[in-house]
């Protein structure tokens, strides 16, 4: 057995959110490699993806994953969603893959180009409620419609052993709290501490709606991820350890490159 189908993983193969930290590459912004009962799916291809599956050690070689997931059309999400299309069919050589997505990044001002969906099997549209089959054993839904300007869906993840949760760019509300009860759950907080009047205006979570969403979800690990500048400035591996304290509960920061080993939740 090789590596993808003995251990059930999460690449991180960046961890940079919103725009000045990837237009800086402050982070890296390649998205999420997950490895799932030797299913392997890419999430949120972002700028550089391509060259960090390349130059990751060990190699993770683009032509091993079955699927790509797009949670939403911005541009730190599917940058490369095109090249590795590419790179995941053999250069568009060999028909195979599924692209699931929503509506949006195919219609009007399309971020997947029309060319590359022949190299791929399927599409499959995402949408509220959806629930999508990716193996025997692994299905992921994308529960709710969430509060940010395209159409984004956040993830969970079902597999013979763990669920998984993906909370993506949103703003905070609170059916977020009844939906992604994973035993591992995986939080884009692109903002440290949130201003009054940013509240009006701002579709992503803060530390403090994080701690809320913890709070309620009590999930085993909850690893922080996309950060923006000011999570950047308070360091999100200093942030995780005092939220860790503050609520008893199981909280990591991503680090570009990091590989989350899933036996370890248990
Ligand atoms: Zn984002
Ligand atoms: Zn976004």
């Amino acid at each position: 057995m090789n590596d993808t189908s003995e251990t059930d993983f999460i690449k991180f193969l960046g961890t940079a959110g919103a725009r000045i930290v990837v237009s800086k590459q402050l982070r890296a912004s390649g998205g999420m490699w997950y490895s799932l009962d030797g299913y392997n799916v890419l999430v949120d291809p972002g700028p550089g993806c391509l060259v960090r599956c390349i130059s990751s050690r060990p190699k993770m070689d683009p032509m091993k994953l079955d699927a790509i997931i797009l949670t939403h059309r911005h541009l730190d999400h599917a940058a490369d969603v095109n090249v590795m299309i590419e790179a995941m069919t053999e250069g568009g050589f060999k028909k195979r893959g599924v692209l699931f997505t929503p509506e949006d990044a195919l219609t009007e001002d399309p971020v997947v180009f029309k060319y590359v969906r022949n190299y791929i099997s399927r599409i499959e549209i995402t949408k509220e409620g959806g629930r999508y089959k990716l193996s025997d054993t692994v299905t992921f839904e994308t529960p709710l419609k969430h509060h940010h300007p395209s159409e984004t869906y956040g993830i969970n993840f079902f597999t013979s052993k763990y669920t998984i949760s993906l909370i993506v760019d949103t703003r905070f509300f609170p059916e977020l709290l009844r939906h992604y009860k994973g035993d591992v759950l995986i939080v884009n907080v692109v903002r440290y501490t949130v201003d009054k009047d940013m509240k009006t205006w701002l579709y992503h979570l803060s530390i403090r709606d994080v701690k809320e969403i913890v709070m309620a979800l009590k999930p085993k690990v909850t690893i922080l991820n996309h950060f923006g500048m000011t999570m950047i400035k308070a360091q999100p591996r200093v942030v995780a350890e005092q939220l860790s304290k503050e609520t008893g509960l199981k909280i990591i920061a991503a680090g570009d490159g990091m590989k989350f080993n899933l036996i370890s939740v248990s």
